[in-house]
């Protein structure tokens, strides 16, 4: 017990003395959000390193990578029953929640749409939706996919986008005070 808390400590103490990582995030000109280093660093420096909050395979990927951490499947891989490729048993139980959602709606409308489009944010929204729903996720952190900069075409975007998760998920069954509480 006195080895685990010195082990605490001392982990503790290093991070306090390296301090928080030396970026920031900021608006770019032209390409919304991005990370800024906030002092010089060198080739190869581990700036910073977290979990990302939310992550979807792109359509053309979707068999090919891992359905939780976009890991590429090496050779013939595992996939679930339901046919989606988990690199490990975290992932899965990791993805246990939104996964089950996600394999109880009917997709090919939502996917056509993207797929059509080449579109990558729309799942990102469905992805987090469905953790929101399954109880994975907070609905407070759903403003991490408001845009940086709101255009007329991205508001109309926005808004058909919406429309079709939206009642992809009624279709599903899910009740109103569900989608109304997320969407
Ligand atoms: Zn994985």
């Amino acid at each position: 017990m006195f080895l685990r808390r010195r082990l605490l400590s001392t982990a503790a103490a290093a991070t306090a003395a390296r301090g928080p990582p030396p970026i920031r995030v900021s608006l770019t000109e032209s390409a919304g959000r991005g990370v800024f280093a906030t002092r010089p660093v060198s080739s190869g420096e581990l700036l910073h390193s977290a979990q990302p909050l939310v992550s979807h395979p792109s359509h053309s990927l979707l068999h090919e990578v891992c359905y939780n951490c976009l890991r590429r499947k090496p050779g013939e891989g595992r996939a679930s029953s339901g046919g989606d490729y988990f690199c490990s048993d975290a992932c899965r139980d990791h993805a246990k929640g939104f996964h089950d959602i996600e394999k109880n709606v009917d997709w090919s409308l939502f996917d056509y749409h993207c797929s059509s489009r080449d579109l990558k944010y729309p799942y990102m929204a469905k992805r987090l939706a469905c953790m929101v729903i399954s109880g994975a996720a907070n609905a407070d952190c759903l403003n991490i996919l408001q845009p940086a900069l709101l255009h007329q075409g991205t508001l109309i975007e926005m808004k058909e986008e919406f429309e079709l998760l939206e009642s992809t998920f009624r279709k599903a069954g899910f009740q109103e005070e569900i989608t109304t509480c997320i969407l």
